[in-house]
This record gives C-alpha cells, structure tokens and sequence, in this order.
C-alpha cells in the first residue's frame, strides 16, 4: 500500500514554538533560534497501526488577531495543530480568534484540531493552566495536549493524535 498523504497545518501567534515543534518532529532536534519569517513544508513518513502516512507539515509564519485566515490555508488540508505558549496569555487569546476564523472558512463544525500549549519547561513563567486549556480544547470537541519541544516531551503524540483524528474523519468517505 502506497503510503496515505496528510496535509497538516501548523498555526498559532508568532514565537509560540511551531517551528520548533515541527523541526522536532520531522528531525529529532531543537533549534535554540528559527527565522521567524519562514515558511516551510517539512515531510516525515511515520508508520501508525501498521499504516504508512506521508506527512506534509506546513510550517506556517504565524498569525495575530488580525490576520485574515489564510485562504491556502483552508484547502487540501486534513488537519491543524493549533498552538499556543503556556508562557502567553496572549496566544492563547490569538489561538481562539484563529480557531474561530478557520471553522468559518471551512464552513463545517468538525475539522481534526489538536490544540497544543507549547514550551511546559518554562513553567516558572506559566501564565496559563493546564485546565484552561483543556476546556477549550474541550468545547472545540479536539484534543489537548501540553508540549515541550524543547525537551521533546509529548511533541510526536501531536501529530499521531492528530493523524488518528483525521482516520475517524475519513471514515465512510472516499479519500484514501
Ligand atoms: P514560532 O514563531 O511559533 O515558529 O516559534 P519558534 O519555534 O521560532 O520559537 C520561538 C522561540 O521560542 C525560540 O527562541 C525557541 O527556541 C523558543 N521555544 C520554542 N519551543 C520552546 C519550548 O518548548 N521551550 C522553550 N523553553 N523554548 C521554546
Ligand atoms: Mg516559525
């Protein structure tokens, strides 16, 4: 079997740790400074219950509560990681306006969210908790998860969370 192809989104306000979270994931590392301007598509292939994925990750630039959703963003999609920085009550503000402009172009109630409050080492400088944001993952309907991709903690239950997800979501329909 070919393996299934995933398009995945990162999203979240700038400096929350998606690049480091997708770096992480796609190679194993952490990259103490990333430009924050860049834009980029990782691939990992990863094997799930005795599945083969091919992940595109879209590593994107970042949004504020200003931002237009970005149409390419809303297409050719199976899933999103919407991220925040446990250090931030400020993305976590920007991560509710994101969700809320990517359910209204997509136009559906259901798209496979996990929703990630980023950087647990820092927790000195936590300045939202671990229930905040699990009760909005919860009225989302996603899943929750704290990460560190720092200190690589939970940062590929992101994305086999997520690819489990997306199977349910799949199933009944004709995609492959
Ligand atoms: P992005 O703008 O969302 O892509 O964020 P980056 O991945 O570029 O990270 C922004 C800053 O936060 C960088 O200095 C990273 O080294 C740092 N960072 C990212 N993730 C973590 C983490 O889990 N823990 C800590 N302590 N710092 C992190
Ligand atoms: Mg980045």
């Amino acid at each position: 079997m070919p393996p299934k192809q995933r398009n995945i989104a990162m999203m979240g306000y700038r400096s929350v740790g998606k690049s480091s979270l997708s770096i992480q994931f796609v190679e194993g590392q952490f990259v103490d400074s990333y430009d924050p301007t860049i834009e980029n598509t990782f691939t990992k292939v990863t094997r799930i219950n005795n599945s083969d994925y091919e992940v595109k990750l879209v590593d994107t630039a970042g949004q504020d509560e200003y931002s237009i959703f970005p149409a390419q963003y809303s297409m050719d999609f199976h899933g999103y990681v919407l991220v925040y920085s446990i250090t931030s009550q400020k993305s976590f503000e920007v991560i509710k306006i994101i969700y809320e402009k990517l359910i209204d172009v997509m136009g559906k109630v259901y798209v496979p969210i996990v929703l990630v409050g980023n950087k647990t080492d820092l927790h000195q400088e936590r300045a939202v908790t671990f229930d905040e944001g699990k009760k909005l993952a919860e009225s989302w309907k996603a899943t929750f998860l704290e990460t560190s991709a720092k200190q690589n903690e939970s940062v590929d239950d992101i994305f086999l969370q997520l690819l489990q997800h997306i199977e349910k979501d799949n199933n009944g329909s004709n995609q492959q």
